[in-house]
């Protein structure tokens, strides 16, 4: 099915971190979409110069109005544009829903898999956390493990909401892996998540257990061969990787 360019509109922009900001459009006419699919957002300058990248939708449908997170990379064209240029009441545009493989619905796959492993690196957790709200919002009592690596604890994007929501729900954990920096007291000293490590984080393999893994590509390669090591067949792992180093 050919997608189409929907024109949007910025309402609102939420820091997340020092480099990470969450932007809320009002996109008239958005036909729907799942947990974990992204959108192409493209930006034109008056001098008709124009540029896309692909951002995942960091909340479920909620109808007209989107969520995405974006990271400002120091070197980007368009990320710290997004995250610090962008005002309240200007135009974008969005093409999507993109992506069909890597989504999970609490409705649509109930029953088929009993619990989720979401690995993340960065802001490899956007569509995982659109999963995760999935999961709350539809009350779904479906186990979900969150391991996420991130630089320092500055960087956790969705802090607050993640702490709340693993301290109110049993089935949800987040594991939290710092690589630069890690927090006062925490037992773990701050380094690389290692195949070992994931593999102790990780459910052990089966049946059951199904992986999405996303992040930065060399994260995300890392991290899915990790899980293969540790037992995990191929078809219970599914990736999105991000680009970069
Ligand atoms: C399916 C998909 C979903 C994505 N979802 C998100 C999202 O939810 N949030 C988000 O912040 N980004 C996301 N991205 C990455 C995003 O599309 C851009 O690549 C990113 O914002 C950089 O764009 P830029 O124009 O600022 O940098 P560019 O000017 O395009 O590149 C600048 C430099 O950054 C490097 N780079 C590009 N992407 C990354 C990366 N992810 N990590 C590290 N280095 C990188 C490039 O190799 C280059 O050296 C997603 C990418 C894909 C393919």
């Amino acid at each position: 099915m050919r997608l189409s360019w929907y024109p949007a509109t910025l309402v609102e922009r939420r820091a997340e971190t020092p480099t990470v900001a969450t932007l809320v459009l009002r996109v008239p006419g958005w036909p729907g979409h799942l947990p974990g699919q992204h959108v192409d957002v493209r930006l034109t300058a008056e001098d008709g110069y124009s540029t896309q990248r692909s951002y995942s939708l960091a909340a479920p449908d909620h109808g007209a109005v989107l969520e995405i997170t974006v990271q400002a990379l120091g070197d980007g064209e368009v990320s710290p544009f997004l995250v610090e240029g962008l005002v309240v009441g200007d135009p974008v545009e969005l093409r999507g829903p993109v992506g069909g493989w890597f989504v999970w619905s609490p409705v649509s796959v109930a029953g088929l898999v009993d619990r989720v492993l979401l690995v993340a690196g960065g802001s490899g957790v956007v569509p995982l956390m659109a999963m995760v709200r999935a999961r709350h919002e539809a009350g779904s009592t479906v186990p979900m493990r969150l391991v996420y690596s991130v630089r320092t604890p500055a960087d956790v994007i969705y802090a607050d909401e993640l702490d709340r929501l693993a301290k109110e729900d049993d089935g949800l954990e987040v594991l939290l892996v710092h690589t630069r920096e890690a927090p006062p007291g925490s037992g773990r000293p701050a380094g690389r998540l290692s195949a070992d490590e994931l593999a102790t984080l990780a459910w052990p393999p089966a049946d059951d257990v199904r992986a999405y893994v996303c992040g930065p590509t060399a994260f995300v390669d890392a991290a899915a061969a990790g899980l293969v090591r540790a037992g995990y067949h191929d078809a219970a792992i599914r990736t999105e990787r991000f680009g970069g180093e």
